[in-house]
């Protein structure tokens, strides 16, 4: 069968069936093959429980004191005992309320699971189970069994159920990468494998293709960017200094050296593709705003491109405040009146700066000669949004993108080739670290107190609440319930609430409000998240932090301690006896490249990517961070240019590489 083949051509997958996988991304043969299992139940090496490891584990064991438990938010918990002859340990499932009524006292089971420690204490957490007697007697027909990742009301039996249907489909594809034979036998082991190695080195092999894939989309992105001309800008120098002496602080040198890194690219007939990653506070603005004024000296203009109408204000309010007469400024957004006024003003080329929100990239904003194109925040952009801005120049112009979302060091230059990157790994002197904790729902006092303290020393406090609640409600009355209650709380203070829904005319007052003291206490959702400044604000409060991603509480984390003063942090945890992982990392770090790394093996560089960019990663097979396949798969690379392949005679190829390129592309 041909692997474009559409799934509904599989005996066994009717219109039902075909549906529910389209909804997975499942449409062909070839989608089908490559749903992997995402583990293998292999019970013949059953351990004793005395002799467990932390880690993967097997056991034999009978059940006892099995019970259930519902939680808050739909969670139930089912813990028991699992004992054999050489001891007992406890087991956890989370929200697999059949396994309370599974398992018949006094009989065998195969365990098989994560072995952890859990509040000082070692369990095993969801682990698969099986009858010993009916496993045994199976058993001596295949040995090892995928389990596959399930989708929607499809079961990892029916998975299996399809992958013998097409048993011999699989045996008979063609290797997709030139020079890399062996891509049957890999699909094949991986489905049907006799061992767990050989499962191990079909994975590999597969994660191998994947990678090979993405890094040959990297370096085709790169060379076309090469081959692009632009109008160099040169300079000012010393003019560029006198300004930086009238600042009332000094560059770190972090800032320094990215301000020079960005000021010799421009000068340049490539255009510049460089990402400016900072942690958040590390002061990107500033290094933008420089390099908004060596373009405009240039005679170019310069634009920014910031996410939400919130940040693209206080950009313009504080770049505005820095150069005072010097450069003419603008700014462009949804609310802006006069606009069309405005707009003739940007194109004549009276305008030097531009900072705006998508508003930037309407048809009818043109430009006289844009320069240099500045996006803030750049994962909140997708590929499309940052062409069109792109496009708005006569010539491609320099392009910065700015970032606090950190790539980690070990993915910059596999994904992005040779992607000029400016890091800014200091933060202005005189900070002081956020003092971070973990809190239960129900003792909250401490907290309290504390805000409390922060408030009659005249600091402010911002207060994130999830934008649904268990029952559906609405962004504006969760906002506004617990505003109500904040504001029980603190009679003496100001409260006020922000939310996603508002007009961004209104969240802009209430974010000036918040920015020159008139409200003490904001309650909002995480629209606060993206890039506001606010020194002043040292409490920070997130309700049901378990729910956010690492990178996203750091990043509220970091609106705070932006100023000289301590600044605190509290995560309230929803489950209240199990901080989860991500929290315990998030209240000993600060650190936002440890974090993304932390979160890259947590949760795989998808999820990572997910946020970095509107079109994930995707990688499914391999991780980005096995070093050795990575490096396997670049040779490929290199062999494919030497041997000067053409991609177009590879179909296959070129559909998974174009993917990667869409994906890997900066601009
Ligand atoms: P981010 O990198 O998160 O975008 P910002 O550019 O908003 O950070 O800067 C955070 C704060 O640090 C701002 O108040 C800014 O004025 C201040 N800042 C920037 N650079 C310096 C510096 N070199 N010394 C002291 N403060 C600085
Ligand atoms: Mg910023």
């Amino acid at each position: 069968m041909d692997l474009s083949a559409p799934i509904q051509e599989i005996k066994g997958i009717g219109p039902k069936t075909a549906e529910i996988l389209h909804k997975a991304g499942i449409f062909s043969l070839r989608d089908l093959v490559y749903h992997l299992p995402r583990d293998y139940e292999n019970f013949q090496q059953a351990q004793k429980i005395s002799e467990l490891k932390p880690g993967k584990v097997t056991v034999k064991a009978k059940v006892e004191d099995i019970s259930i438990r519902r939680m808050r938010r739909n969670l139930t918990l089912v813990e028991a005992t699992l004992r054999d002859k050489s001891g007992a340990i406890r087991v956890i499932w989370f929200n697999q309320p059949y396994r309370a009524k599974q398992f018949d006292a006094g009989k065998d089971y195969y365990f098989s699971g994560t072995m952890a420690l859990s509040y000082g204490r070692y369990q095993i957490s969801n682990p698969s189970a099986v009858l010993a007697d009916d496993y045994d007697m199976k058993a001596s027909m295949a040995k090892i069994q995928p389990i596959y990742p399930a989708r929607g009301s499809i079961k990892s039996q029916d998975f299996k159920k399809f992958m013998s249907t097409i048993k011999e489909s699989i045996a008979l594809i063609p290797d997709m990468v030139p020079n890399y034979a062996g891509r049957a036998d890999a699909l094949f082991d991986v489905h049907f494998p006799e061992t767990v190695e050989a499962a191990k080195l079909g994975r590999e092999y597969l994660a191998t293709e994947e990678l090979f894939s993405l890094l040959l989309a990297a370096k085709l992105n790169r060379d076309d960017n090469q081959k692009l001309r632009t109008q160099p800008i040169s300079g000012d120098i010393e003019a560029l200094k006198k300004f930086i002496k009238t600042l009332p602080f000094k560059l770190t040198n972090a800032q320094r050296r990215a301000t020079w890194e960005i000021i010799q690219d421009m000068e340049q007939e490539v255009p510049m593709n460089r990402l400016l990653q900072g942690d958040v506070g590390s002061g990107k603005t500033l290094v933008a705003a420089l390099s908004c004024f060596v373009a405009a000296r240039a005679g170019m203009q310069a634009a920014i491109m910031a996410p939400t109408e919130v940040l693209a204000t206080q950009h313009a309010e504080t770049l505005s405040e820095l150069f005072g007469e010097q450069l003419n400024i603008a700014l462009l957004t949804g609310s802006t009146k006069h606009k069309t006024e405005l707009k003739k003003h940007i194109k004549k080329g009276d305008v030097n700066l531009v900072i705006g929100t998508h508003a930037l990239i309407t048809d009818d904003t043109e430009f006289s000669n844009l320069g240099l194109a500045i996006i803030d925040e750049q994962h909140r952009f997708g590929v499309m949004q940052r062409q069109k801005l792109l496009a708005k120049a006569n010539t491609m112009p320099h392009l910065l993108s700015m970032t606090a979302t950190p790539i980690p060091r070990s993915l910059q230059l596999t994904i992005f080739g040779d992607l000029s990157v400016s890091i800014l790994d200091e933060l202005p002197a005189g900070r002081q670290p956020i003092t971070t904790k973990i809190v239960s729902p129900n003792s909250t006092k401490q907290m309290w107190d504390a805000i409390e303290r922060e408030l009659s020393a005249k600091h402010q406090v911002y207060y994130i609440c999830k934008k649904i609640d268990d029952k559906g409600a609405s962004e504006l009355s969760n906002v506004k319930k617990e505003s109500q209650k904040i504001a029980h709380q603190f009679p003496n203070y100001n409260v006020a609430y922000l939310h996603g829904k508002m007009k961004p005319a209104e969240k802009d007052e209430l974010m000036a409000m918040f920015s020159n003291g008139e409200i003490d206490i904001l309650v909002s959702t995480t629209v606060v998240e993206v890039g506001v400044n606010v020194p002043n604000a040292t409490v920070m409060v997130i309700a049901d932090a378990d729910q956010y991603g690492l990178s996203q509480l750091h990043q509220l984390r970091g609106r705070v301690g932006r100023g000289s003063d301590a600044s605190y942090c509290y995560l309230i945890n929803s489950n209240s006896d199990t901080p989860t992982r991500r929290l315990r990392e998030i209240e000993h770090s600060q650190d936002g490249f440890h974090l993304a790394e932390v979160d890259l093996k947590l949760r795989g560089p998808g999820e990572l990517y997910g946020s970095l960019q509107h079109g994930a990663l995707d990688l499914r097979i391999a991780t980005i961070t096995d070093t050795r396949l990575v490096r396997r798969a670049d040779e490929l690379v290199k062999d494919f240019f030497k041997s000067d392949y053409k991609l177009s005679d590879y179909r296959e190829l070129s559909v998974a590489v174009r993917k990667y390129q869409r994906i890997t592309t900066l601009n």
